[in-house]
């Protein structure tokens, strides 16, 4: 696609959460129709779209009325079905970013052999399908290891350590044999992501390094632009556009780094979407990941990535909601609220963006 949609054109987006509820907001700022489709009718995102498709991803009915629907399809969510995307190309649907990006990035042992074969560096790792496999890679890479199940884990959940060997039959088990991976301990000294996007003529934009900190496996914070190396730098943008030229993808994606010794940096994750530690681009940023996103699928001109604050972005887990009255008065800050009811521990419910300085 060369030309871009005009105001008016009509955005699928597959998935109904905060960030479909962005993406959105973004759209519909750029003067297009959205139709959200997703499980939930009060979900955060059809709560702010023109219209919303209650179904299964998997309700092949629903998806040809989506299809026929859409001017241009794109996801929020990483799970959704790649079969139900190759259906949609298959009923003439425009879709982005593509399915093989998306089938790549779904699973953690393809994601890292795609790594690997894009020059890009990551743990150690070993596909797991049975007890007798995770004993052996145990044998070979020594403990702590990781288990972590191939598909569907975000936010620590289906992960478990592994410090001694007699640990393994339990560890094995708790995933209740679902297809697994074991990963060599990361000795990294900091977490940082970076966000980039690739529109469909292949033009690389990549937005400044972001740095992380997690609690419990959950995202806390980002800080950005982090404070980091120009070498450092260098090698972040260079895995980014590695990762978008070798899915020959078109939208916006965050990528995942631990940084070792040395500024060296490995890949632990790539999200086919926009991201958590993006949020702080809402802020820092004249165009953020979401316009960003929108802008790419839509095939306009991508938008400008440099930074004009810096900008701390902090998630607002479950009853950290509640303080929504005092957050609200700090000056400097902007708030943004998901529209979910239930502050269930863990849940992220809404994120504040501090500026930190102009730059
Ligand atoms: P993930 O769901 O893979 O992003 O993992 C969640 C968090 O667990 C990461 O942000 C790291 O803090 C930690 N983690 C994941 N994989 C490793 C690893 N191989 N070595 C050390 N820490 C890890």
């Amino acid at each position: 696609m060369t030309a871009p949609l005009p105001l008016g054109s009509k955005i699928g987006i597959l998935g109904d959460g905060q960030l479909g509820r962005m993406l959105s907001q973004a759209a519909s700022r750029l003067g297009f129709n959205v139709v959200v489709y997703g499980p939930d009718a009060m979900s955060p995102a059809a709560n702010v779209s023109a219209v919303s498709k209650v179904a299964r991803y998997t309700d092949q009915e629903a998806l040809n009325r989506f299809a026929a629907a859409c001017d241009v399809i794109t996801f929020e969510f990483e799970n959704v079905p790649v079969s139900s995307l190759e259906y949609l190309v298959g009923k003439g649907a425009r879709v982005a970013p593509n399915a093989r990006a998306l089938g790549i990035t779904q699973d953690r042992v393809l994601e890292k052999s795609f790594a690997r074969e894009a020059g890009i560096g990551t743990v150690d790792f070993y596909e797991i399908n049975s007890l007798s496999d995770l004993e052996a890679a145990l044998a070979e890479n020594g403990v702590p290891a990781l288990l972590k199940t191939r598909r569907e884990g975000y936010d620590g959940k289906g992960q478990v350590w592994i410090r001694d060997v007699s640990e393994a039959e339990a560890a094995f088990s708790s995933l209740n044999g679902r297809a697994a991976i074991l990963e060599a301990r990361a000795d990294f000294q900091r977490e940082i992501s970076v966000i980039a996007a690739r529109g469909y003529d292949g033009e690389v934009r990549v937005y400044p390094v972001g740095e992380n900190h997690h609690i419990k496996g959950i995202l806390s914070t980002t800080l950005a632009p982090a404070e980091v190396s120009e070498t450092l730098k260098g090698r972040a943008e260079d895995i980014a556009r590695r990762v978008l030229e070798g899915l020959d993808y078109v939208g916006v994606l965050g990528v995942e780094l631990f940084v070792l010794e040395g500024d060296q940096l490995i890949l632990n994750e790539i999200a086919p979407r926009v991201h958590n530690t993006g949020h702080w681009t809402q802020d820092g940023c004249l165009c953020d990941q979401f316009e960003q996103h929108i802008r790419a699928v839509a095939g306009w001109p991508l938008g400008d990535t440099m930074a004009r604050f810096q900008v701390e972005m902090t998630n607002l887990l479950g009853p950290d909601i509640l303080a929504w009255e005092a957050l609200s008065q700090e000056a400097d800050s902007r708030l943004y609220i998901y529209g979910k009811d239930e502050p269930r521990e863990g849940r992220k419910m809404g994120h504040i963006n501090r500026i930190k300085s102009t730059l």
